[in-house]
């Protein structure tokens, strides 16, 4: 495997593969590899002549003691992604995707603002700038995301499409552990305690799933998961809604339905969703993820 750090010798190597005739998959990442990860690695190396691995702690997409703590572990994620038969890993450093002076972001308007995006579109705009960056700089026929953010997600295919980005959005479920945890870069900040504690999220999502398929009441069925979530006392719900997966709007009904949360313990944000499928997700037959 190959690491590039500068943008331009990246875009370089990338045009004179596509030059040859080879497809280029990317999944990006913020690194500290997990099985989540290397499931949407795996998809991209099934469908490509060339896999593209992304690693960047985005500065514009975290407050400054988030992005302090942010897990990082380079040396391990490099004996990762070689194992998995990646062959390019960029890994700029901040001052190479933002030297001095950079004054531009993109941003998907509505949409950001759905769920609990009102409150971190700040968040959002720095996801969306930095994706547009790395599709401009590596210029990939495919890129690979995780369900388990589903409004990130629902934006950069958004943004995909409203600004013409040459590129195929692919998504991958969301890989968990025994317990249902959803992995996460974020679980390894976790105490022991409070990863014990964390397995209360995806008991509370599976709980409330059958009767989000049933069509009950989402007012109703939002305050029953915060009610469960609440139960366990080492968790503190940031935000819980149960909406439309497309629209990510409550009022909207008949279509896919997401129930999602985003909950703090001990301080650290974890965020995991469930898609109840009723009409085929990318072909895929009625079920839940
Ligand atoms: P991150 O490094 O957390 O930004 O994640 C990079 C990509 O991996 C994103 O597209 C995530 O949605 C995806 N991802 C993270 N965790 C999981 C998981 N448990 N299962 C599947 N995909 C995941």
């Amino acid at each position: 495997m190959k690491t590039i750090r500068k943008p331009a010798t990246m875009t370089q190597a990338m045009v004179a593969l596509r030059h040859a005739g080879a497809s280029v998959g990317l999944a990006p990442t913020l690194g500290r590899l997990h099985e989540g990860h290397l499931s949407l690695i795996k998809k991209a190396r099934r469908d490509n002549d060339t896999v593209v691995v992304s690693i960047f702690v985005n500065p514009l997409q975290f407050k400054a003691k988030a992005y302090k703590a942010y897990p990082r572990d380079l040396e391990a994620d490099i004996k990762l992604l070689n194992s998995a038969g990646v062959d390019f890993l960029f890994a700029p450093g901040p001052e190479q995707m933002y030297p001095e002076g950079f004054d531009s972001r993109v941003e998907v308007i509505d949409l950001a603002g759905k769920l609990e995006g009102k409150s971190i579109r700040w968040h959002y705009r720095g996801v969306t700038t930095v994706v547009a960056k790395l599709f401009n700089i590596i210029r990939p026929d495919r890129a690979y995301f995780g369900r388990k953010d589903a409004h990130q997600l629902a934006l950069i295919r958004k943004m995909v499409a409203d600004l013409n980005f040459p590129v195929k959005i692919i998504a991958g479920p969301t890989i968990r552990a025994r317990d249902g945890l959803a992995h996460s870069s974020r679980n390894t900040l976790l105490t022991p305690e409070e990863r014990m504690a964390a397995a209360a999220i995806p008991k509370a999502l599976l709980a409330i799933e059958p009767k989000a398929r049933g069509g009950g009441d989402r007012t109703a069925l939002t305050r029953e998961l915060v009610t469960m979530l609440t139960a366990e006392p080492l968790i503190k719900v940031d935000f819980a809604a149960v909406v439309d997966a497309e629209t990510l709007d409550p009022s909207v009904m008949g279509g896919n339905t997401l129930i999602h949360v985003a909950v703090f313990i001990g301080g650290k944000r974890l965020t995991d969703n469930r898609l109840v499928v009723s009409h085929g997700v990318d072909g895929s037959k009625p079920a839940s993820r």
